[in-house]
């Protein structure tokens, strides 16, 4: 361990933390904007400077370790000053729109703007630069316009995803993150996965299907577990006026952190969709009691003596129930098998595994694994 001064106080330290892991333990809050616990530290954006005693410039808290004896001041003029001149350059090559984007509410630079009092300078807002809505993925839309250049997303990419869609183009004020070689996304190998939309501070990357639904104080969250396949990631569901109008990473998931696949992320349109059965369905045979045809039906004809007809859920498993029973007096029960999902819990597996082997008595029972 070792010993340092930090706002005053003397504490002990680990050797190898940063300025930032230390403070964050003594409940101090540094603000961050390149900065996230899951990706590397890159020291960029300025934000988290402080004041270290003896050293020549304010030092970026994220990526400066400890040394013993350090003293350390976070919220000094200088540090504090450092940062709205942060800020300030950031806004004025920002466009003003906080009044219609997506993330406003949810936006980690509208927020510093607001804690450190920062506006957009007079000689700033220089408007569009990029095309707005600039990439054809169908999931993701790309606002550059938007962008702080903190290459969350370039991180989250290539050290989460192992995509490495994102980069970085250019130098100096022409600055800019690109797809690839300055290609689409999806060009760039993108998988949709929608991890840099979920680390991106601000409304450069946003999530299209949910483009214009709700803002962050008019959604609900609800935290529920993926229905697509066995991993079972968490999520929380974005709910406005009790619909379901996205899906966003909960940094809490014990299974996936922020992680999700494009199933995951995107795939929640169906809940709503008009087509979804939402009742039991059965099919009827419409030559029931009648004469049956003499001559061999195709495929095609033979399926259209059947019709689908919606029921309640006592008459649809009654009917399961019954059929199955049928098979099994008339031809054994190894005439039935059971094949269950992925999908299911742990404990839905093993009723059904019961129901086949006790219930049926066979032991054709199989899991598909796969999706
Ligand atoms: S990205 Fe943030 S700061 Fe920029 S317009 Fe949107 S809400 Fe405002
Ligand atoms: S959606 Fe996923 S794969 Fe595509 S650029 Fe973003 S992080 Fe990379
Ligand atoms: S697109 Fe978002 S995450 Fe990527 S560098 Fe710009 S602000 Fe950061």
């Amino acid at each position: 361990m070792i010993s340092i001064t930090l706002n005053g106080q003397k504490i002990e330290a680990r050797e190898g933390q940063t300025i930032l892991e230390v403070a964050r333990e003594h409940g101090i809050r540094i603000p961050t904007l390149c900065y996230h616990k899951d990706l590397s530290p890159t020291g960029n954006c300025r934000i988290c400077v402080v004041e270290v005693k003896g050293a020549r410039f304010l030092q970026a808290a994220c990526v400066t370790q400890v040394w013993d004896g350090m003293e350390i001041e976070t919220h000094s003029e200088k540090a504090v000053a450092s940062r709205k001149r942060t800020l300030s350059l950031m806004l004025a090559n920002h466009p003003p729109d906080c009044l219609t984007c997506d993330a406003s509410g949810s936006c980690e630079l509208q927020d510093l703007a607001y804690e450190y009092q920062v506006e957009v300078p007079a000689w700033g807002a220089k408007g569009t630069r990029y095309p707005v809505d600039s990439d054809p993925n169908p999931f993701i839309r790309v606002d550059m316009n938007k962008c702080i250049l903190c290459r969350r997303c370039v991180l989250a990419c290539a050290e989460i995803q192992v995509r490495d869609v994102w980069g970085v183009a250019k130098r100096g004020f022409e600055e800019v993150i690109v797809a690839g070689a300055g290609t689409t996304m999806l060009e760039a190998r993108c998988e949709s996965c929608g991890q840099c939309v979920a680390y991106c501070p601000t409304g450069a990357l946003t999530n299209k299907m949910s483009y214009g639904l709700g803002r962050a104080h008019q959604i609900e969250k609800v935290t529920t577990t993926c229905g697509y396949c066995g991993v079972g990631c968490q999520f929380d569901l974005q709910v406005r006026d009790g619909r379901i109008i996205g899906v966003a990473s909960n940094p809490n998931a014990p299974v996936n952190g922020m992680a999700l696949c494009v199933k995951g992320r995107y795939g929640w349109d169906y809940i709503h969709h008009p087509d979804r059965l939402t009742k039991p369905m059965v099919r009827r045979y419409l030559l029931e009691g009648k004469e049956k045809p003499k001559t061999p039906l195709s495929e095609r004809s033979a399926s259209a003596l059947w019709e689908w007809v919606e029921t309640d859920w006592d008459t649809a498993l009654g009917l399961a129930a019954q059929r199955l029973g049928r098979a099994r007096e008339a031809h054994g029960p190894d005439s039935v098998g059971v094949l269950t999902s992925a999908k299911c819990l742990n404990e839905e597996n093993y009723l059904m595994n019961k129901f086949a082997r006790q219930v049926i008595g066979t032991n054709n029972i199989d899991h598909c694994a796969r999706l």
